[in-house]
């Protein structure tokens, strides 16, 4: 458990840790404006990122949970637009990797592999979040065909991706059961997506509506069977959970690093800040809550990666959820505080770590929904 940081694990984390203080800083210029950065995505697809949940057959380049892991840590600490974008595009490729059939994973693994096409997952609708199970796009049969009507909401990279793995009910009367998951290609007729919406944060990862009119799919474009879609979308929970924990501890170490080089080099009543002792003992809580949540999130993914079917997969990737996204809401509204005046400036990047925290507490199953699942084990294991 403690071994995770081998020298291996290390030089892997040095090299990404480079790549993104190389790659990213040239594209914060743009982050007010809501656009897909796809020379960056590029970038990172060229370092084999966009492979990272895709196996060598296919293409891909397989990084182990604690190395995803690492990898989107230390992403989101310079930024967390593209860790977001990657890790929903992994997330995307993997489930076809797993769901798939062989026709399919030949034409589409490769290509979202090598980063030539930008994966999206659109499951949640206006009237179904949390409640994803209630979403009310449907797939009526039409002889072999599919005929796809609905609208999605708040999926990131829409209208940027060219793949979107879509959830759609093929039979409403069945709830759940009846769902299933079909690909749509960014050229397939009847589909248009709405302008970026204008977020609190993360920038760099846009989101939009997603409609579907009349949208003829070929009977190969349903990823496994009828009906699985809804198993299908939860296969991807857990990695994805590790995911944006994994952001979280990224987000929060760049907030504290920030704030012990601003409170040793800014001076009041004549000394440095980090001299006070309140203020020291705010950094050592900060730091306190960084270290259970990294521990907590390579907890998940080593269980992840050691034993794949352990039903515990259901219980720790919440666990580090919760606990990295909600310990980043308090680093980083702590960083700010410690900043004082220019915390609360855009010129200084604290406050831009803050806005995007509060996103991780809801995506991916908003800190409620954790809670709920975390007390459910505890009920059924009792
Ligand atoms: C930046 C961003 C990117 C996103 N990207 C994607 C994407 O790529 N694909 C995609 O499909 N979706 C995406 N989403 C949607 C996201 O998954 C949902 O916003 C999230 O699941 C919450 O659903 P909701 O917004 O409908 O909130 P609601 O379900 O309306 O919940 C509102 C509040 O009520 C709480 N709540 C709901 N039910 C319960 C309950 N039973 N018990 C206690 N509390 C409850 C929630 O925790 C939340 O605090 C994205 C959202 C954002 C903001």
């Amino acid at each position: 458990m403690f071994e995770l940081e081998g020298e291996e694990h290390a030089a892997i984390r040095d090299s990404l840790r480079r790549l993104a203080r190389d790659c990213i800083p040239a594209y914060l210029a743009q982050e007010n404006s809501e656009k897909f950065p796809r020379e960056l995505f590029q970038k990172f697809s060229a370092a084999g990122l966009s492979g990272m949940s895709v196996d060598e057959r296919h293409g891909g380049a397989r990084l182990s949970p604690t190395l995803a892991s690492a990898a989107i840590e230390e992403i989101a600490a310079v930024n967390l637009g593209p860790a977001i974008f990657l890790s929903v595009h992994s997330m995307v490729s993997g489930l076809i990797e797993k769901f798939a059939n062989d026709t399919q994973k030949q034409l589409y693994l490769p290509k979202l592999a090598r980063g030539e096409w930008l994966g999206a997952f659109a499951l949640t609708e206006a009237s179904a979040g949390s409640d994803a199970a209630g979403l009310k796009t449907v797939a009526r049969k039409d002889g072999s065909d599919y005929i796809l009507n609905g609208d999605k909401c708040w999926i990131t990279s829409g209208g940027f991706a060219d793949l979107y793995l879509v959830f759609a009910k093929t039979d409403p009367a069945l709830g759940k059961e009846g769902i299933s998951a079909f690909i749509v290609d960014k050229g397939d007729r009847g589909l248009s997506w709405g302008s970026p919406e204008k977020k609190m944060g993360c920038e760099l990862s846009p989101i939009s509506t997603l409609q579907f009119d009349d949208l003829r799919l070929p009977a190969d474009r349903l990823v496994g069977q009828e009906g699985q879609g809804y198993r299908i979308a939860l296969g991807g929970l857990a990695g994805g959970r590790i995911s944006i924990a994994s952001c979280a501890v990224g987000l929060a170490r760049e907030a504290l690093d920030l704030a012990v080089a601003h409170l040793t080099e800014r001076k009041q009543f004549g000394q440095s800040l980090i001299e006070f002792q309140g203020l020291q003992f705010m950094l050592a809580d900060m730091k306190i809550e960084l270290e259970a949540s990294r521990m907590l999130t390579w907890r998940a993914a080593h269980l992840l990666e050691t034993n794949p079917s352990d039903p515990k997969n259901r219980l720790y990737p919440s666990i580090a959820k919760c606990k990295a996204t909600d310990a980043a809401m308090k680093i980083t509204t702590d960083a700010v505080q410690l900043f004082g005046g220019a915390g609360y400036v855009r010129e200084y990047p604290v406050e831009r770590l803050m806005r995007d925290a509060k996103m991780l507490q809801i995506v991916e199953g908003a800190n409620q929904i954790q809670r709920g699942v975390i007390a459910r084990q505890l009920r059924e294991h009792s």
